[in-house]
């Protein structure tokens, strides 16, 4: 008998570390085409964006005005929620009423619970989305011992329920998305793989490998969760584990769920998409934001985008033969301790202001360091950076005790006050220099560089990676691989820089570049770099200075690295929704964004969000007409609060757990 105690481990289910055809070089894995509507999906064709409408399915006009307004937006598929028969009947309505308009766009059924609405769906549309751990089962949380006969018979119920679909789905030509959420995972799963990404993977693959039987192939496979971690880990390890059964190479959905609105939701999605895409997986993305939809297409789009040109545009990499980084299971790269980087210490954040004057107190609060006259003192918010980087120009004043100073070593070495600031070498002027800070150094070092251990042996030293190739995770990857296999084991911060034209690229961007290291347990800082135009003034570039600053700590945080502000994992809304999302959201955030580190989940609907907000401490979920469930972890609380009395409550319930501090009286 399989015992909980014998759950099936990551290490006995794989035989390699396989999931990218290159590590160093572009190259977009192969998927076989799935044919949706006009609108085939593979890697025969561009990386496909789309998106979720979130009009009550019901509201026909409604719904097919926001459909529209998704596809002028760049929305190549559009999926509408079923929650039941009548829903799934209505789609052929919308999609009656976009084929009249000249829409020709194909549509997506969302399924969960409901086989009866997916049968039906699937005659009317051209894919349907199932969700494996509610297609055929409702959680009841409950951990089962199962025999082995025990658990063949559940694969047996799966299968009476979900073969009639299959065959609808084939008579048809629909296809479909096996689409596993982390927070969603049957009872059945969690009881022999956890709350696991071989838990997600096994859960498509009990479906999957029914549609082979039946040779039914137009499938595409997801494995969503708001966690970036843990979506990266369990995509790479789908493909691992396709290849390894010899199962075809579906083509893939990529998405991180309920990954909340503005910067921070681009963030986190960006640091899991972007990484995944970084080493050639995924066929189609959507982006799932607290925001109207049509919002949602224009970040797929930046996302994707950065990849068409890529194979060309990037200067060779050596390879990586043999990856000593476990792409399925997070640890952090093993790293001395150099003043307050590395070790167990939280990723540093520094504040590139070469380019801006410092003069006055007043230009650190871009950084998060505020001085108050009264009291004459300093404060630092949340998102006070640990250092400052002042190139050839040094601040003019004494800085606050919590913030550090970086100037280049030319200025360095003949500056007076030489314990207040650290050098920053290039390679060629810290083998040269005779003098060097006997605390903490850094090293500008490009990733093609091969670095020895001698050659900064007996130094505190932080190397400061940069790189100006294309594909630039990889290549910084490549070069901490490199440190790895060496054996040294000195802290490495990030350096990117960006133009400042388009600053939601400047958030994807880096959560991309910076995420994918992240993720893979690999950099202690970060330092984002800007390139200003001539005309633009200081007062410019400190506003900028902000949000460069903003950015690296949502990355990190996103990165589950520094958790610096209030963790919101809000769903993104569909035709379930009971609330207003992004309004109860703002007003969420309005009164908890002070609480540091607090993980609140903010949900439509109650079949779904709970599983949603599995990540989360507090839940907000939306149970019938202004009623709110608010959960503990994933336990009620208080079943059913009227809505208007709802976020006082889910105060109280936070101020009983003691983790409730009166916000700053000080704006900082
Ligand atoms: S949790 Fe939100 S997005 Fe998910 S089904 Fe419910 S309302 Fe829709």
């Amino acid at each position: 008998m399989l015992t909980l105690n014998d759950t099936v481990s990551l290490q006995d289910a794989i035989t390699s570390y396989h999931y990218s055809q290159s590590l160093t070089e572009y190259i977009r894995r192969k998927t076989i085409t799935v044919k949706i509507g006009d609108i085939p999906l593979g890697s025969e064709y561009p990386i496909r964006v789309q998106s979720m409408t979130t009009v009550d399915t019901m509201n026909t006009e409604g719904s097919i005005e926001q459909v529209i307004r998704m596809v002028e937006s760049g929305c190549e598929y559009v999926r509408i929620t079923a929650p039941s028969v009548k829903e799934a009947q209505n789609l052929e309505n919308i999609r009656k009423g976009l084929r009249a308009r000249g829409y020709t766009v194909p549509l997506i059924a969302d399924i969960h619970f409901t086989p009866n609405a997916a049968e039906l769906a699937a005659r009317i549309v051209e894919k349907v989305r199932i969700n494996p751990g509610n297609y055929a089962d409702k959680k009841r949380f409950e951990l089962i011992d199962y025999t082995e006969d025990e658990y063949q018979r559940e694969l047996d119920r799966i299968r009476e329920k979900f073969i009639p679909l299959l065959k609808i789905c084939k008579e048809y030509g629909t296809a479909m998305r096996i689409g596993t959420n982390h927070g969603s995972l049957s009872d059945r799963i969690m009881s022999r793989y956890g709350d696991s990404p071989l838990g997600m993977v096994e859960s498509a693959l009990e479906f999957l490998r029914i549609c082979e039987e039946f040779n039914y192939y137009d499938v595409v496979l997801s494995m969503k969760s708001s966690n970036p971690l843990v979506m990266v880990e369990a995509y790479r390890l789908l493909v691992n584990r396709l290849d390894a059964e010899g199962l075809k190479p579906y083509p893939l959905h990529l998405g991180v769920t309920e990954a909340g609105e503005g910067e921070d939701g681009r963030i986190k999605s960006a640091v899991g998409i972007g990484t995944l895409l970084e080493d050639g997986l995924g066929d189609t993305v959507r982006v799932s934001l607290t925001e109207d939809p049509e919002f949602e297409a224009p970040v797929a789009v930046a996302l994707i985008g950065r990849y068409t040109n890529r194979a060309v545009e990037t200067t060779p990499i050596r390879p990586i033969t043999a990856s000593p980084i476990h792409p399925f299971q997070y640890s952090r790269r093993k790293t001395k301790e150099v003043f307050n980087f590395g070790g167990g210490n939280v990723p540093r954040v520094i504040a590139d202001l070469s380019a801006i004057e410092v003069t006055q107190y007043e230009d650190l609060r871009s950084v998060g360091h505020f001085y108050l006259p009264v009291p004459d003192k300093w404060k630092m918010n949340d998102i006070g950076v640990d250092f400052i980087y002042t190139g050839a120009r040094p601040s003019t004043f004494m800085l606050p005790m919590g913030l550090k100073e970086i100037v280049d070593y030319e200025v360095w070495k003949t500056a007076t006050n030489q314990e207040h600031q650290f050098p920053l070498f290039t390679l060629a002027e810290f083998e040269q220099a005779t003098e060097r800070s006997t605390t903490l150094n850094f090293i500008k070092i490009d990733a093609a560089t091969q670095l020895t251990q001698e050659q900064i042996a007996g130094v505190p030293v932080v190397l400061l990676l940069q790189t100006d190739n294309a594909h630039a995770m990889p290549a910084l990857r490549r070069f901490m691989v490199d440190l790895i296999d060496k054996g040294m084991d000195c802290p490495v911060v990030i350096q990117r820089t960006y133009s400042t034209e388009n600053s939601d690229e400047l958030s994807l961007f880096a959560a991309t570049d910076c995420g994918g290291l992240l993720v893979d347990g690999l950099g202690d800082g970060i330092m984002l770099s800007a390139q200003y135009a001539a005309e633009v003034d200081n007062e410019e570039r400190l506003k900028y200075a902000k949000q460069q600053n903003s950015i690296a700590f949502g990355i990190l945080q996103a990165g589950r690295t520094r958790m610096s502000k209030t963790e919101y994992i809000s769903c993104p809304s569909c035709g379930r929704t009971l609330f207003d999302l992004q309004e109860t959201t703002a007003l969420i955030r309005k009164r908890t964004d002070h609480l540091k580190g607090v993980k609140i989940g903010i949900m439509g609907c109650i079949v779904n969000g709970p599983g949603e907000m599995a990540d989360a401490d507090y839940g907000y979920v939306g149970i019938g007409k202004d009623k709110i469930a608010l959960y503990r972890g994933q336990q009620v609380v208080k079943k059913s609060v009227v809505a208007n009395n709802a976020v006082d409550e889910l105060i109280n319930i936070i101020k009983e757990d003691g983790k409730w501090f009166e916000p700053e009286a000080i704006e900082l």
